[in-house]
């Protein structure tokens, strides 16, 4: 297949130079002259007027065609999971990131590549590499967890393996892009020597060591410029300092900022369009003197380098011989999803399900069951990343199939999304009789002022997908703000307790029989800057009419709009519960979903809706409750971890997910998922939950790094917090053993080889298995204070039983060194290092310390 795929591109290729040279076309247009050469000549060949408007995207999507010069238009679609248009959706960033796996990221990287060329993409919008700072960030999903080594280390592989398919990677948001709701006004204060070790390593990685084609500038502002005209992060250091030599794009609305500053700064491409590239704009300036027309000559240089170097100019890149969602791609997918599934929780090895014991399994909760519309989408994340994820299986039809016979799997209807689907609304029509639905009033304006833009009947408030769904609110398209008011009754057969569910990524108000029950409209949470998606219990009068209204209103400060649910019903989740009791375990599916976790928004604490309260009552209805967490990260779990024995962090199925969770459950897979983020006991023990807000009544709103460097576990070791589980956990059904650390320091003055360092790996279990061999440094002395420890080195070894493998890491200066701001330059301070391995951060069984002298060769 790859034989032929070179054949067919080799022969396009040779007819189109044997073309080029019969006509004696221009040198641009030959692929036997060098990319400069090339480059020179088609610039000496476009007008000003062409170099301006190339500057600003064009179609949404677009860099602009050029027909009069045969230059095509370059397509460039998200993203990090799966490309658009069809493509394979992987588990997100941060699933990546738990496989500890480079070579994985390669082949990750290689089949986005192959979806692309199959579907005509140029340039695909990832990997997104920011840092999770905090667990309530609403991208965490996306990026790859807390550590800069970590994430440096991954990224290049993918960004490579998608570069080797002709196919351009895009490295985002650059930078300081650790906080969504108001993304684009906010401006991230963070300190130089924290830039430097915690922010900026995974794009120094993709540009030195991934080559990447392209950086896509953030949103906000850093240090108080934007982040895509920002002087100090993409002149000084991406450009001067690293070198890199191709196109700066801005991230999507980011570009239109004032057409002098962004012309005269470092931006190449305004997305999807901005002044600086709009001649009209532009040309009036030029003739003033406020612009050097030289700068469009330097951008478009930027950009015709790479699409040359990418063949863009040689070959069509749509390929139908690139197989588009390829058995192939499927199958890594699914492998990811095998290594990345992390088992935080196993007493008593209750887990793999197997009988005797083992007979019947209870499998609840929005996440047993995918694609539905009701149910949230834990397939994939809300925003631009979104892919579909056609014929996926759920967790519980692939135990069904996995377990045959041999036990019985019963699936029980999620109670949850149940309420949201209820059509028990009336309200007055014409003739003053009681009509199914409630009387709905749509304003294009977040307070409903003036007439209502659209009045109607809504028989159910299940308005899923809204963003993406072009058809929900079709007749008021388009609208940027948007005020709802829903009135009427609800009328319950019995007298009872009810519960009255909301979801959305905004706020709402509900009155029932005039009491106001749900406010998070007016309480929006300025403590963590979300809006709760949370539950009500009240008592209701059987046979008696309610009164309800319901108002929503969107802030303008909220990127995305991704639809609004509301919902009520009995109050007790009966058939959960009576299946829990029934069975001899409950796997329980929960976490965040479309609808609560995604771009443009963080997210609760909390898990949504009422399922802490739901976990809590079904796991004492079943000591055998096994839960299985959907999310990008961390979250509460206070009220039940102590009566869970099972916990597995899933995070997004994305196309075969469920099927890993399943033959992890079974013990058809030994888990090998570490996590790449650090689970908090408490909110409060989140080493950013002081700083991660900011205050709105200010213009800057400045967002704090305050924390500096102690970001994730670098934090809970500072604070001498225990996390609840440690970055780097993950446990195996098999045992590992660790002996014989032996540390060697190489030639003084030699980067190369500078410190070795070996250890033995035995598996002391009864059963094959895969660890994840990690290696930690630690220095006490350096005249600045820095962590206890950082992952400075990482393996993946397969053993079998009884088997031991030597695993050996080489470290370089860099690797012991800190930044110090004064000099400007990573400095390793001659002393004693602790070099660590083990398991975990926590778990190090293996440590020694190591006198290094000074280094000249940084
Ligand atoms: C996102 C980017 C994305 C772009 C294009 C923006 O809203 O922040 O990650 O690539 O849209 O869809």
């Amino acid at each position: 297949m790859k034989k032929h795929q070179l054949i067919t591109i080799g022969s396009l290729f040779l007819a189109f130079a044997a073309t080029a040279a019969a006509n004696d076309e221009p040198v641009y247009k030959n692929p036997q002259s060098s990319v400069d050469e090339r480059v020179k000549d088609l610039l000496g060949r476009m007008t000003l007027e062409e170099k301006i408007s190339y500057c600003s995207g064009v179609r949404e999507q677009y860099i602009r065609d050029i027909p009069r010069l045969g230059l095509p238009a370059i397509n460039m679609q998200d993203g990090p999971i799966g490309v658009h248009g069809g493509g394979t959706t992987f588990p997100p960033g941060i699933a990546l990131a738990a496989t500890f796996d480079p070579e994985l990221l390669y082949q990750v990287g290689q089949a986005l590549g192959r979806d692309s060329r199959g579907i005509g993409v140029h340039v695909t919008l990832g990997p997104a590499m920011n840092i999770v700072r905090s667990p309530i960030l609403g991208r965490a999903a996306e990026y790859y967890g807390e550590d800069p080594y970590l994430t440096a280390r991954l990224v290049p592989s993918l960004i490579n393996g998608v570069q080797s398919q002709g196919v351009m990677a895009s490295a985002k948001h650059f930078i300081g892009n650790e906080f969504e709701l108001i993304r684009t006004g906010s401006d991230s204060i963070i300190d130089e020597r924290t830039l430097r070790e915690i922010y900026l390593p995974p794009f120094e990685a993709a540009v030195k060591s991934g080559n990447v084609a392209t950086i896509m500038g953030a949103y906000n502002h850093v240090n108080g410029a934007h982040a895509c005209v920002n002087p100090h992060t993409l002149k000084e250091i991406l450009r001067d300092e690293w070198g890199f030599q191709g196109i700066i794009l801005s991230d999507w609305g980011a570009g239109g900022g004032p057409a002098i500053t962004w012309a005269m700064g470092p931006l190449d491409v305004a997305m999807p369009s901005g002044a600086m590239g709009n001649p009209s704009v532009v040309m009036p300036l030029i003739k003033e003197g406020k612009i050097d027309p030289a700068v469009y000559d330097q951008k478009v240089s930027h950009i015709l380098h790479k699409i040359i170097e990418f063949g863009f100019l040689d070959r069509p890149q749509k390929d139908s011989s690139f197989a588009v969602r390829s058995p192939a791609a499927l199958a890594t997918a699914l492998q990811i999803s095998r290594e990345a599934t992390v088992l935080l929780k196993n007493k008593g090895n209750l887990l793999p399900l197997s009988p005797p014991t083992i007979r019947s399994v209870a499998v609840i909760g929005p996440g047993a069951e995918v694609g539905k519309d009701s149910t949230p989408y834990p397939t994939g994340i809300a925003g631009s990343s979104f892919n579909e994820c056609p014929n996926t299986v759920s967790v519980a039809q692939a135990l069904q199939q996995l377990s045959g016979d041999k036990m019985k799997i019963v699936v029980v209807p999620d109670y949850l999304s149940g309420l949201y689907n209820t059509t028990n609304y009336f309200h007055k029509g014409a003739d003053g009789k009681l009509e199914p639905g409630l009387q709905a009033s749509y304003f294009k304006n977040a307070d409903f002022s003036g007439k209502p833009d659209l009045e109607r009947v809504d028989k159910d408030l299940s308005f899923n997908h809204g963003w993406r769904n072009k058809g929900w609110l079709k007749e008021l398209r388009p609208f940027k703000k948007l005020s709802v008011r829903w009135t009427g009754s609800i009328k319950p057969a019995k007298t009872g307790l009810y519960r009255f569910v909301k979801e959305s990524n905004l706020g709402m108000k509900v009155w029932l029989d005039g009491k106001m029950i749900i406010d998070d409209l007016s309480k929006f949470d300025t403590d963590h800057w979300v809006y709760p998606t949370g539950g009500v219990v009240q008592k209701l009068e059987g046979g008696r009419s309610h009164d309800l209204k319901i108002e929503y209103t969107n802030r303008p400060e909220v990127a995305h709009m991704f639809g609004v649910r509301f919902g009520w019903g009995p109050a007790e989740p009966t058939a959960e519960l009576e299946a829990a009791r029934s069975c001899d375990a409950v796997v329980a599916c929960y976490g965040y979903g479309f609808m609560t976790e995604g771009e443009g928004f963080d997210r609760t604490w909390e898990l949504p809706y009422s399922q802490a309260e739901i976990l809590e009552k079904v796991s004492k209805a079943n000591p055998r409750t096994i839960v299985v967490l959907n999310g990008g990260g961390a979250c509460q779990t206070e009220s039940w971890i102590g009566q869970v024995p099972a916990l597995i962090q899933a995070w997004y199925y994305a196309d075969a997910g469920a099927q890993a969770v399943a033959e992890i459950l079974l013990g058809k897979v030994n888990p090998s998922g570490k996590l790449p983020i650090s689970f908090a006991k408490r909110w409060e023990d989140n080493p950013s939950s002081p700083y991660f807000k900011a205050d709105w009544s200010k213009g800057s709103k400045p967002i704090n790094y305050t924390e500096g460097i102690f970001v994730g576990y670098r934090g809970f070791d500072q604070a001498g917090v225990e996390p609840l589980f440690p970055f780097g956990h993950g446990l195996s059904y098999t045992t590992f053993g660790y002996a014989n650390l032996a540390l060697h320091l190489g030639e003084p003055g030699k980067e190369k080889d500078f410190l070795t360092v070996t250890c033995d790996l035995t598996n002391t279990g009864s059963q094959d298995g895969t660890e994840v061999v990690q290696l930690y440094v630690g220095d006490d002395h350096a005249p600045v204070a820095r962590p206890a420890k950082e992952l400075k080195g990482f393996q993946r070894v397969s053993l079998k039983p009884g088997e031991t493998k030597s695993v050996s890491f080489v470290l370089t200066p860099r690797d012991l060194s800190y930044y110090d701001v004064t000099q400007k330059a990573w400095i390793l301070s001659p002393g004693k290092f602790t070099i660590s391995v083990g398991s975990s951060s926590r778990d190090l069984p293996l440590k020694e310390v190591i006198e290094v002298g000074k280094v000249n060769d940084k």
